[in-house]
């Protein structure tokens, strides 16, 4: 992704972006601040820079990656040869010796296409004693060509002697109107993004794994009120009516509450023709998905249910389209009436 659209940080960018211009690179980088504040897109914007042969060389864009070449594509996509991102291995909690000794062979070889190669470290927090040990070699002879970024929450949790050996840049929390603008751009309605930039703490990152939380929640409930409450649509209403919404706010949700049983019923039909894409989410949707129909007749629903939303979007009684949906489906659902 081209620097120019990430949001914040100017600071840090600032002097990333004089390093490259002058190319006179610290072998060694902290990039500090909370979580989902884009830490790693900046990372990724230096990377590209270092990379990019089209690259900014005047004006105050100096040292910025163009972009859209091959190289900034390759860096955006995690296929460029010379930058690669270190981090946890699934289920383990800290960063081990060997995830160092990965990166270290990654760094003492050549690059293959840039000047440079660079590693990014996720959550270096949690480098253990033994793991910050090994990297303090690294940072102590750095091969000419490498440049380490480390990503750090809090970098209390860092050793002070790889702490001291790296030049720290901060990344702070952005304001609700950058938060605002991160979401607009990752195509969140916009009422949606006035309230989750407002409880964001400035991290984008955050709202969005909040919107994303809350829009399981919704469907869990969604998906219960099918399973538990009969034919009978109040409970379903309840479930997708928000809070003090005005009718026409209020019909809107429930036409989109019909169309996300709509989604569940073909992801049920998906899942039915072949065991593995995609997978149900457990809870609600496994729940549901045991009593379900098979693939075609979940096809079946899944068009009932987007008919339904189709008619109270033109103004059909909202109890009686529901009750008639809940009907269909409950006389597929193990053939409960
Ligand atoms: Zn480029």
């Amino acid at each position: 992704m081209p620097w120019a659209e990430l949001v914040g940080h100017e600071t840090a960018r600032a002097a990333l972006r004089r390093a490259v211009a002058s190319d006179r690179v610290a072998p060694a980088w902290l990039l500090r601040g909370p979580e989902g504040v884009g830490r790693r897109r900046v990372a990724l914007g230096f990377a590209a820079a270092l990379a990019c042969p089209r690259r900014a060389v005047a004006g105050e864009a100096a040292g910025e990656p163009c972009g859209s070449c091959p190289s900034c594509r390759r860096v955006a996509l995690g296929t460029h040869p010379d930058v690669e991102v270190h981090g946890r291995e699934e289920g383990r909690r800290d960063l081990d010796v060997a995830v160092v000794e990965g990166l270290q062979r990654f760094l003492e070889r050549r690059p293959m296409e840039a000047t440079r190669r660079v590693a990014i470290v996720d959550e270096a927090e949690r480098l253990n004693e033994a793991a910050a040990n090994k990297l303090l070699k690294t940072l102590e002879e750095p091969p000419g060509h490498a440049v380490l970024v480390l990503l750090a929450t809090r970098v209390e949790g860092l050793l002070p002697t790889v702490r001291s050996r790296c030049l720290q840049l901060p990344c702070r929390p952005l304001s609700a109107a950058q938060v605002d603008l991160c979401l607009a751009r990752a195509a969140m309605p916009a009422q949606d993004a006035a309230w989750y930039a407002a409880v964001s703490g400035g991290s984008p990152g955050r709202a969005l794994r909040l919107a994303a939380a809350r829009a399981r929640e919704r469907r869990g409930g969604l998906l219960g009120a099918v399973l538990d409450g009969g034919a009978r649509s109040g409970p379903f209403l309840e479930a997708a009516r928000p809070e003090g919404a005005s009718p026409t706010e209020a019909r809107e949700a429930v036409a989109e509450a019909l169309e996300e049983v709509a989604r569940f019923y073909r992801d049920l039909s998906a899942w039915c023709a072949g065991p593995d894409v995609p997978r149900l989410r457990p809870g609600e949707e496994a729940r549901l998905a045991a009593r379900g129909p098979d693939g075609g007749r979940s096809l079946r629903l899944a068009s009932e249910a987007l008919a339904a939303a189709r008619a109270i979007r033109a103004n059909a009684g909202e109890e009686a389209v529901v009750e008639a949906l809940l009907a269909v489906i409950h006389e597929e659902v193990a053939g409960e009436p």
